[in-house]
Parts: C-alpha cells; sequence; structure tokens
C-alpha cells in the first residue's frame, strides 16, 4: 500500500490522540486535533456505533504504524520478525520500532519529527559508530554512536530541533551530547520507555487471528 499523503492532522483526529507528526506545530496553539479533537469527515462529531473487537484492534494497530510513518507492508514485516523473536511479542515489536534510525534521530532530538528523520537519514545526514547509514529502518544496537554529518551541522533545522529537546526530553536508554551533535544508545529501550498510551496486545490478537 501507498504511503499516505493527505493531512497527517487527520490522522491525530481520526485516532483521536496527538501522534506528533508535525513537529514544533504539535506543541503549539496551531495543533489540529488540540483545535478540533473530533473524527475527520462530515460525521465526525457524530456519535457512532459501539466498534467491533475488529474495529478496535485495527485502530490500534493504525494509531501505532501511523505514529511511527510506515505502509502497512513494512508495519507487518516488523511484526512478522517481532513474533519470531523470544519474549512478548507486543513488546518486541515497540523495542524495535523504537529501534529505527528515522526514530533515534528523532528521539534524540536532532529533527523536529519522524518523517523528518527519516528523510533526514535518506539524505546523509547522520553517521552511526562513523559510517554513513542512509536506512531509515536501519536498528541501533546498545553502544552505537549516531552523529550528525560534520557537513550538515549548519543546517538551521536541526540546530532549531536540538533548542526545542528540552519541551520533549531524551528517553533514558539514550544519551546526547548536543554540542558535539552526537547520541549515545546507552541501552535497548524497555517498555517503560514507551509512555504513549499504546495497547499493543491488540496488535498481537489483530494478526494472529
Ligand atoms: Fe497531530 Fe501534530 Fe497535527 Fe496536532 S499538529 S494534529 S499533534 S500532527
Amino acid at each position: 500500500m501507498a504511503r499516505y499523503t493527505g493531512s497527517v492532522c487527520r490522522l491525530c483526529r481520526r485516532e483521536n490522540l496527538k501522534l506528533f507528526l508535525k513537529g514544533d506545530r504539535c506543541y503549539s496553539d496551531k495543533c489540529a486535533f488540540d483545535r478540533r479533537g473530533f473524527p475527520p469527515g462530515d460525521h465526525g462529531q457524530r456519535r457512532g456505533r459501539k466498534p467491533s473487537d475488529y474495529g478496535i484492534q485495527l485502530r490500534e494497530k493504525q494509531k501505532v504504524k501511523r505514529m511511527y510513518g510506515l505502509t502497512e507492508k513494512q508495519f507487518r514485516l516488523f511484526f512478522d520478525k517481532a513474533n519470531r523473536q523470544q519474549g512478548i511479542t507486543g513488546t518486541n515489536l515497540l523495542v524495535m520500532l523504537e529501534r529505527r534510525l528515522d526514530n533515534v534521530v528523532y528521539r534524540m532530538g536532532f529533527v523536529n519529527s519522524r518523517t523528518q528523520g527519516r528523510h533526514f537519514v535518506r539524505h546523509n545526514h547522520f553517521r552511526v559508530n562513523g559510517k554513513k547509514v542512509n536506512i531509515p529502518s536501519f536498528l541501533v544496537k546498545t553502544g552505537d554512536v549516531v552523529e550528525v554529518h560534520e557537513k550538515s551541522r549548519s543546517i538551521q533545522s536541526i540546530a532549531d530541533s536540538l533548542d526545542a529537546v528540552v519541551r520533549r526530553g531524551v528517553p533514558q536508554w539514550l544519551d546526547l551530547d548536543k554540542e558535539n551533535f552526537k547520541g549515545i544508545v546507552k541501552g535497548m529501550p524497555v517498555r517503560e520507555d514507551l509512555t504513549m498510551p499504546i495497547q499493543e496486545q491488540l496488535i498481537v490478537e489483530l494478526y494472529t487471528k
């Protein structure tokens, strides 16, 4: 399925949750969800029917998929990989999604959204352990050093994002050296690091029917 190209704010309204897809705007009074926190469309403000179990599971999957900006195929591949690992499939899935390089540069504060992270990774603005990595789905591991390429350190949006990182905060499994445009993966994320309201078990139920 092709990547969604419509208004991303509609996605937040559809999922009834701020997904933080638009960088600084999400924290401003221009946030569409804060202004119109009801589903988009002509019937958005009507009280709908009670959703089925399938509908609830589907919405949970869509929510997480949209949060990380993945297509259905990419999301499904991640799920299958998580399902083959030992441990709890839902937790494995979320941990893997967090370890994606486009998410890590966002979490470290070099970019203001995962979408921007994906673009910047693809355009070679980052190095991992000194080597060029331009694959957004690259999974970081403990001890990896992620840094902005020297030639990219003058990009204004990176400086702006680093200034704004105080507001978002850096998760405990990552460390940011703002002055040197560098971050270190201190350890793997754990379930408690994900503070967004996600019921990953519903995604597992949906895919393992
Ligand atoms: Fe969602 Fe951000 Fe748009 Fe608000 S501004 S609706 S949080 S994408």
